[in-house]
C-alpha cells in the first residue's frame, strides 16, 4: 500500500498542484501534454494558486510576529504582467529595479505606496519617474545618488522618500554569484562611508525624506543566522542616527533571499558537490527567519532602551524566488536523439536552451528534469541532455567538468523524439532573462488561473517579432 503511494506520488510532486495524473504531469489538474499540444513547446506554465500559496506562507509568517511587515515582491525574478497581477491580487507589494519594471508595476495596478525602487545605476530619468509616481522608497546605492535624487526632487518641486542600502558584510552559504552583501560585491554603501551618507541624507529634509535602511544579503540563503546579523547591522545604524539627530527611521528592509528547495527529488543530489547540494536543498521556513529577527530585535531594543524606536518600525522583505520559482514549469520537447557508442552515451536534444534558462549556464543552476508524458514511470536511465542552440555550452551538465551539475539526467527508458519533458522550479530568473539567441522566437506562457482554467498570458513570438525595432 505504502509502496503504491510512493510510486504514484514522486518526490518532486507537490500535492494538489504538481502531480502525475493518468501518467502525465498535471499542473493544478491541467494536463501538461494537452498544453504542449495546444501551444507547442518550449512553453512556460505557471500556477496562480501556487503563487498565492507561496505568498500566504509569507503573510502567515508575518502575522506570527505581530508587527507591520511589508513584502515587496522582487520583480526581477519574473516581471511578466500576469505574474505581477497575480502577486498584486494576492495582496503584497513590489520592488522594482529599473524604469521598465516601475512601468510594468504601474501597469499591473500597484499603487505608488506599494512600490520600492532598487538599483546601482539609476538614471536621472528613472529617478524622476519614481519621484513623480510618489513611490514608497527609492533605495539609494551611493552618496552620489543622494545628491542626484536631491537635484531631481528640487527640479520637480517634489519630495523623495529614500532608504540607504548598506553593505552588511554578512557572508552566506549561497552561490558566490548570489551573495550581495560583501565588500567585494558591487552593491550598497560601505561602512567607511555610512556616516557621511546619513549626514548627507538628512541634510536637505525638504527634498529627501530618509525613511529606511536597506540591506540584501543575497539570494537562496539557506540559514536564519545571516538575516539576524543583517538586522543587527541595520539596527546599530538606526540607533546611532537617532542618538545623533533624533531622526527615527521608519522601516528596516532586510531584502530577499528566502530559499527554494530545488532538490525535492534527490535522485540526482549525490552527483552534486556537498556545498552546492546544501544550498539547493535549503528548506528554510520564512516564519523561522521572522521569529529570529524579531527575537534579536527585541533583545537589541531592550539593550539600547529603544523599544519606542522598534515599536515604530515596519519590517520589509523583498522575496522573489520564493514566490515564483516553484510556481513555474518549463515544458520542452525532445527534438533529436543520438547515440555515441564510443562513450556509451545516449543524447537527448531538447528545444529549451540556455536562452530560456540562463542561470543553468551562468550559475550551473539545477532544474530537476522529468518526463511530462511518463511522469509516474521509473526515471532510472541516464542520458546526456542538451538544448538546441548552436553553442557547445548549451548543455544540461557542467561543460567545464567541475561537477556543478550532474553529468547525466535520469529519465524513463527509451525516450524518443517527440516526448515532452518538464523542467521543474523554473519560474524564477528564467522568463525574466530569456533572449532570442539563434533566432529562436521567445516562448509562450500559460497561467493556470485560480479557477483551474489555463489562460495564455504571453503569445509565442513570431518570426516577424524577431525583427522588431530593426530598421530596413
Ligand atoms: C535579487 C534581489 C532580491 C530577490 O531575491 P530572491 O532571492 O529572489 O528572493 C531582493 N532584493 C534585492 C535587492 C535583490 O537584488
Amino acid at each position: 500500500m505504502i509502496e503504491q503511494r510512493i510510486a504514484s506520488f514522486p518526490a518532486w510532486a507537490i500535492a494538489g498542484y504538481l502531480e502525475p495524473q493518468r501518467g502525465h504531469l498535471a499542473i493544478d489538474g491541467v494536463d501538461a501534454i494537452e498544453l504542449a499540444r495546444q501551444h507547442d513547446t518550449p512553453l512556460f506554465v505557471f500556477s496562480e494558486s501556487r503563487i498565492r500559496r507561496n505568498i500566504e506562507r509569507l503573510t502567515r509568517a508575518a502575522r506570527e510576529i505581530a508587527r507591520p511587515v511589508k513584502f515587496c515582491y522582487a520583480a526581477k525574478a519574473n516581471s511578466t504582467l500576469a505574474i505581477l497581477r497575480a502577486v498584486r491580487d494576492a495582496g503584497i507589494d513590489i520592488e522594482v529595479n529599473s524604469g521598465g519594471e516601475l512601468y510594468k508595476a504601474q501597469r499591473a495596478g500597484f499603487r505608488p505606496n506599494q512600490i520600492i525602487f532598487n538599483g546601482t545605476s539609476k538614471t536621472e530619468a528613472e529617478i524622476s519617474e519614481a519621484i513623480v509616481a510618489g513611490i514608497y522608497a527609492i533605495n539609494v546605492d551611493s552618496i552620489y545618488e543622494i545628491e542626484l535624487i536631491e537635484r531631481t526632487a528640487e527640479r520637480l518641486g517634489r519630495r523623495a522618500r529614500i532608504a540607504l542600502r548598506l553593505v552588511p558584510e554578512v557572508e552566506t552559504r549561497s552561490h558566490p554569484g548570489l551573495q550581495t552583501a560583501l565588500l567585494t560585491s558591487k552593491f550598497g554603501i560601505s561602512a567607511a562611508e555610512v556616516s557621511e551618507a546619513f549626514a548627507r541624507a538628512l541634510a536637505r529634509p525638504e527634498l529627501v525624506h530618509l525613511c529606511g535602511i536597506h540591506i540584501h544579503i543575497g539570494s537562496q540563503t539557506p540559514d536564519v543566522e545571516p538575516f539576524a546579523r543583517a538586522f543587527e547591522a541595520v539596527w546599530r545604524h538606526l540607533i546611532e542616527i537617532y542618538d545623533r539627530t533624533c531622526h527615527a527611521i521608519e522601516h528596516i528592509n532586510l531584502g530577499g533571499g528566502f530559499p527554494v528547495n530545488y532538490l525535492r527529488d534527490r535522485s540526482q543530489a549525490d552527483a552534486l558537490p556537498a556545498h552546492e547540494r546544501e544550498m539547493l536543498e535549503a528548506d528554510l521556513d520564512p516564519a523561522e527567519v521572522l521569529r529570529e529577527v524579531m527575537r534579536v530585535a527585541r533583545e537589541e531594543a531592550r539593550r539600547a532602551r529603544a523599544d519606542h524606536l522598534l515599536d515604530r518600525i515596519t519590517f520589509l522583505f523583498e522575496p522573489g524566488r520564493s514566490i515564483v520559482a516553484d510556481a513555474g514549469v518549463l515544458l520542452t520537447t525532445v527534438r533529436n536523439v543520438k547515440r555515441r557508442p564510443e562513450t556509451g552515451d545516449t543524447w537527448l536534444l531538447t528545444d529549451a536552451g540556455f536562452n530560456l534558462l540562463l542561470s543553468m549556464s551562468t550559475y550551473h543552476w539545477y532544474y530537476h528534469l522529468i518526463s511530462a508524458e511518463r511522469a509516474d514511470a521509473p526515471h532510472d536511465m541516464p542520458y546526456k541532455v542538451a538544448g538546441p542552440l548552436c553553442d557547445s555550452g548549451d548543455v544540461y551538465f557542467d561543460i567545464e567538468r567541475q561537477g556543478r551539475l550532474p553529468d547525466y539526467r535520469l529519465l524513463p527508458r527509451d525516450v524518443r523524439p517527440g516526448e515532452v519533458l518538464a523542467l521543474l522550479n523554473a519560474g524564477a530568473y528564467t522568463v525574466a532573462q530569456m533572449f532570442a539567441y539563434n533566432g529562436r522566437p521567445l516562448p509562450a506562457i500559460v497561467m493556470v488561473r485560480d479557477d483551474g482554467c489555463p489562460r495564455l498570458v504571453r503569445r509565442r513570438d513570431s518570426y516577424e517579432d524577431l525583427l522588431m525595432n530593426e530598421l530596413d
